[in-house]
């Protein structure tokens, strides 16, 4: 799956649009290289004995204040894939209108190796690592593929013992006790289903009569799933790093996200048919969500999807090149610097409670978060629609760009 580097992709798709709509060559330089990289390397006393971990934490671009991105726990983790998981976010955060930059970071390991006292130790000895390079006005870590509210929690009680103080802001996605946001835990897929609903409705679609396949069962997709059942919409399909299940007339989401706990995967659900992670890409659905990793649809299988819509709830999970065949085929990609963007986004009302030693309802969260949603796609819709632009994708980078761009300038750096 992560065999074509994901940072010359972004690279070459941001240096296309650049030149297609006229933005200034040398505008686009400073957006050409991440401004700061921390490559760790630490021992840990681990229950397989001593190990030394390998972790990165990438500072994009801060034009538009401190920077802010996720954490990735995975074996493929490496420096390319966080360079350009930390120029989406620099977008994404421009896009939604937040008081960031962007930034990721990630640790090379299989979290299903390690007991839960291993990962305690790997995630406190990162944050021993790298604790002056974060905080709340400078880089603001939030969970992402394989991390979760107890690896959050970890990580601001380690970096709150070494600055010998409370710094809850230094972190988002923690558990509700200590800080963090009503609605977090699933609101990576609470925003890319207002941008859905927002994308179905100008497209006249009913979304009632709609089939959606979903690739990848974790954070985002079994809570889209779940959203997408609890709004009467019909999801017939779902995988994960196991394989995937198919039905037809629709999956019943309350028993298969049981037997997902039950079993730790989708695969064997009673009453659905087994189907490749492939295959799952390609089924004949009105909506496609791939929301597992980078890569997912390609060159090679691009020309075989099926779907209407797709919404890129995960990072990157189409290549440059399928993309292109993707608008020939006339599919419409939500992409995944908005459609995604509904976790940084309540991200940034914890960081905000944080700040102020306030607490927010879950209604107001959710309403705040519609609101934004719904904005920053009628934003680009309107620039897609007004200024001819090929697709929303290419909207959405010509948006985020100039605005980092006037930002640079603003603070006179170019
Ligand atoms: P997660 O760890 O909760 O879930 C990942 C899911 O993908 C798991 O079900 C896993 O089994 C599955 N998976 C892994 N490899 C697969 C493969 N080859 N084929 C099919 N499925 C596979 O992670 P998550 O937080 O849900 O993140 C998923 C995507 O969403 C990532 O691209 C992430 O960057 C993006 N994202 C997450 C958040 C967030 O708040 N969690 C925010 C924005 C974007």
């Amino acid at each position: 799956m992560n065999q074509i580097n994901p940072y010359n992709d972004a690279i070459e798709c941001l240096g296309e649009v650049a030149e297609r709509y006229n933005i200034d060559e040398k505008d686009i330089e400073i957006l050409k290289h991440p401004k700061k990289i921390l490559m760790v390397n630490f021992p840990v006393h681990t229950s397989k004995g001593l190990k030394v971990i390998s972790g990165y934490r990438v500072q994009y671009n801060d034009a538009l204040g401190p920077t802010k991105g996720g954490l990735r726990f995975h074996p493929h983790v490496d420096i390319e894939g966080v360079k350009a998981l930390a120029f989406w976010m620099t977008l994404k955060n421009a896009i939604l209108d937040l008081p960031y930059g962007g930034a990721k970071g990630g640790i090379t390991i299989d979290p299903q190796e390690f007991t839960e006292h291993d990962l305690e130790e790997i995630s406190r000895e990162y944050i021993r690592q790298i604790h002056l390079f974060i905080g709340p006005a400078k880089d603001i870590p939030a969970p992402d593929v394989y991390t979760n509210p107890k690896i959050m929690g970890w990580m601001m009680d380690e970096f709150g013992k070494i600055k010998g103080e409370h710094v809850p802001a230094m972190i988002t996605g923690k558990p509700l006790s200590i800080g963090g946001s009503q609605a977090r835990s699933y609101s990576t897929a609470m925003g890319g289903f207002f941008v859905l609903r927002e994308a179905l409705a100008k497209y006249k679609i009913n979304p009632l009569q709609t089939k959606t396949a979903i690739h990848g069962f974790g954070n985002a997709g079994m809570n889209l799933a779940k959203i997408m059942d609890s709004n009467n919409m019909t999801v017939v399909a779902v995988s994960d790093s196991k394989g995937g299940i198919y039905n037809e007339n629709g999956l019943n989401i309350e028993s298969l996200i049981k037997h997902k706990k039950e079993t730790r995967s989708v695969v064997d659900f009673a009453g659905a048919k087994p189907l490749t992670n492939n295959d799952i890409l390609e089924l004949n659905v009105d909506i496609l969500v791939p929301a597992a990793l980078e890569n997912a649809i390609t060159k090679s299988n691009a020309g075989n999807i099926n779907a209407k819509i797709i919404l890129e709830l995960a990072n990157g999970p189409i290549t440059f090149k399928a993309d292109k065949i993707l608008y020939e085929k006339k599919i419409v990609v939500l992409p995944d610097i908005l459609a995604n963007a509904g976790g940084v986004t309540v991200s940034y009302f914890e960081w905000m409670q944080n700040l102020y030693g306030a607490r927010w309802t879950e209604e107001e969260i959710l309403k705040k978060l519609d609101d934004r949603m719904k904005t920053a796609f009628d934003e680009l819709y309107d620039n897609y629609v007004s200024e001819s632009y090929v697709d929303f994708r290419t909207a959405a980078y010509v948006y985020a760009i100039k605005k980092i761009i006037q930002a640079e300038k603003d603070r006179g750096r170019i």
